[in-house]
């Protein structure tokens, strides 16, 4: 049977080049990578030689004859994103703009033209941006990397925005301690750059500045009530249950019967998931005790996770609502929020896929609670409450009708945003700073020596993964500028943007 890539694919294109017959798409090189869910195996082609699964930095590929029931509905996700063929017929991915064949990048590994004898490159954030980086720049064996970063742990988000139970995904932290073993880098742990030491000054004893700091704001609901007790963003949630020391006290008020949460992407639904988890099943993860504790004696009931548009919008990803209908189990929709929703009007495949299962979901007797109701088509305009949160108005989308769902908690996760990093140029509209491929770009031009990568160079969308294809791109155009000689030689002292 063919291989199968499941819920824990974070999208870093390893299998891609290790794939001997191209049959995993979209490639890095194909228009939809950007925006894909996952990577998917094309089951007519795979020869099943498992080559991709030991290129796979979270175990997300296993052969289909290993498909746990849990899972079992990846080996048709992954198929229905190729056209049925003949056997033995040239076969691309429904999006007809996909092309083959992939060429495997081929990467020099030592530094030519007018590069200099040692590159020293500091980079801000040890992120999976900045461990990316790092990886590809340890190619060339001029490169020294001193990584900064302010926390008492790296790798960012992989570390402390990551879901406990999503342990798959959270063992790709095993791959970035493998770069970080590299002997030319070197990880200084509890410093921050802006406070520390400024940027200047780093740009003053290296030949290049990487900055990784990720998109560090949650963006923020501007409706009246939302500084009430009992509001706050899903992100310190998660920060509290992953023991991010920024975040230790942001205990949820949890001495009640419903929640909800505003905004349906994947970290609404882990928040949701960890909430109406079984205790037990979360002790044996990395989840923060404190947290595991408040999680024992939580009242919650019910957490209803509310999206402004409909469920053919859901920003939820496909795999991490299978993840939930047939995992986790505690889902659930009210059939009604489906009414007049039908899958076979939409062309595309995971718009329909998702919408399939919703219904499937919706067809089901509600869950033992505590469960997750997901809910459609309602734009929240007020916080209700006095003293605190004690519910939520919403507006049906697109009509007068108001409604409101009483809740003693409120979470806002409606997506992030990079904030202004001191000395940089800050492109305000996308919350990035402004670049070119990775160049730092001033209004006079490209800043020499100044290179960003991440949340923060392309804003905060995509997976784990995504940041080696962005990360590359920066790191080539560094190593280009030195090789130009275009990267300012440091002199100790301090200059500039
Ligand atoms: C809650 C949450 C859950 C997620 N779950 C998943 C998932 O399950 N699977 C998946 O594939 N993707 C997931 N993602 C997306 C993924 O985490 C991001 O794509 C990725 O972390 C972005 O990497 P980054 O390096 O740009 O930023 P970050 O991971 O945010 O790293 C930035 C680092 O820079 C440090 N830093 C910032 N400023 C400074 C400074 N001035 N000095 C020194 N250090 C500094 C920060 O402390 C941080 O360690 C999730 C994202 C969030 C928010
Ligand atoms: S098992 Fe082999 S042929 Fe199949 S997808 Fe993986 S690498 Fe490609
Ligand atoms: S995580 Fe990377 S290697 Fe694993 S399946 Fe996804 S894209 Fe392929």
């Amino acid at each position: 049977m063919p291989h199968v890539i499941t819920q824990a694919c974070c999208g870093d294109a390893s299998c891609v080049y290790a794939c001997p017959v191209n049959c995993i798409h979209p490639t890095p090189e194909e228009p939809d990578f950007g925006t894909a869910e996952m990577l998917y195996i094309d089951p007519q082609t795979c020869v099943d030689c498992g080559a991709c699964v030991s290129a796979c930095p979270v175990g997300a590929i296993v052969p289909g004859h290993r498909l746990t029931a849990d899972a079992a509905r990846f080996a048709e996700v992954n198929a229905d994103h190729y056209p049925d063929a003949a056997p033995g017929d040239a076969r691309f991915p429904v999006n007809a703009n996909w092309r083959l064949p992939m060429a495997p990048i081929d990467k020099p590994t030592a530094l030519t033209g007018a590069a200099p004898d040692e590159v020293r490159v500091a980079i801000v954030g040890s992120g999976p941006s900045a461990m990316y980086a790092a990886d590809e720049l340890l190619r060339h064996d001029e490169v020294r990397v001193t990584v900064y970063e302010r926390l008492s742990a790296p790798f960012g988000l992989a570390r402390f925005g990551v879901a406990p139970d999503h342990e798959s995904t959270r063992s790709v932290s095993e791959l970035f301690d493998e770069i970080a073993r590299h002997p030319n880098i070197e990880i200084r742990l509890n410093v921050e750059i802006g406070t520390d030491i400024t940027l200047d000054e780093l740009r003053a004893t290296h030949h290049a500045v990487l900055w990784a700091g990720g998109a560090p704001t949650d963006r923020p609901l501007q409706i009246p009530g939302v500084d009430l007790p009992g509001v706050q963003s899903a992100t310190s949630v998660v920060g509290w249950y992953n023991g991010h020391p920024d975040f230790l006290r942001a205990t949820p008020d949890l001495d009640t019967d419903r929640a909800v949460v505003i905004g349906n992407g994947n970290v609404a639904l882990d928040v949701a998931r960890i909430f109406t988890s079984e205790p037990d099943r979360l002790a044996s993860t990395s989840i923060d005790r404190t947290a595991l504790t408040a999680l024992r004696s939580s009242r919650l009931r019910e957490v209803v996770v509310v999206a402004r548009r409909g469920p053919e919008h859901a920003a939820f990803t496909m795999p991490e609502l299978i993840g939930l209908a047939d995992s986790h189990r505690r889902v659930w929709v009210d059939p009604a929020e489906l009414a007049g929703v039908d899958p076979a009007d939409h062309d595309d495949p995971t718009v329909s896929a998702k919408l399939e299962l919703l219904h499937e979901i919706a067809a089901r007797p509600k869950p033992a609670e505590p469960f997750i109701r997901l809910s459609f088509g309602h734009t929240p305009v007020a916080v209700v409450g006095d003293e605190r949160a004690t519910g939520v108005e919403f507006v049906r989308t697109g009509t007068d009708e108001t409604v409101v769902l009483d809740a003693g908690l409120v979470l806002t996760a409606i997506g992030y945003r990079g904030k202004p990093v001191p000395g940089l140029p800050f492109d305000d509209q996308h919350g990035t700073v402004r670049n070119d491929a990775g160049r730092v770009v001033a209004d006079d031009g490209p800043v020499p020596g100044l290179f960003v990568t991440g949340w923060i160079k392309r804003g905060p969308t995509g997976f784990i993964g995504t940041n080696k294809t962005d990360s590359g791109e920066t790191v080539a155009n560094l190593l280009a500028d030195a090789e130009a000689g275009a990267l300012p030689k440091p002199d100790g002292r301090a200059v500039g943007v």
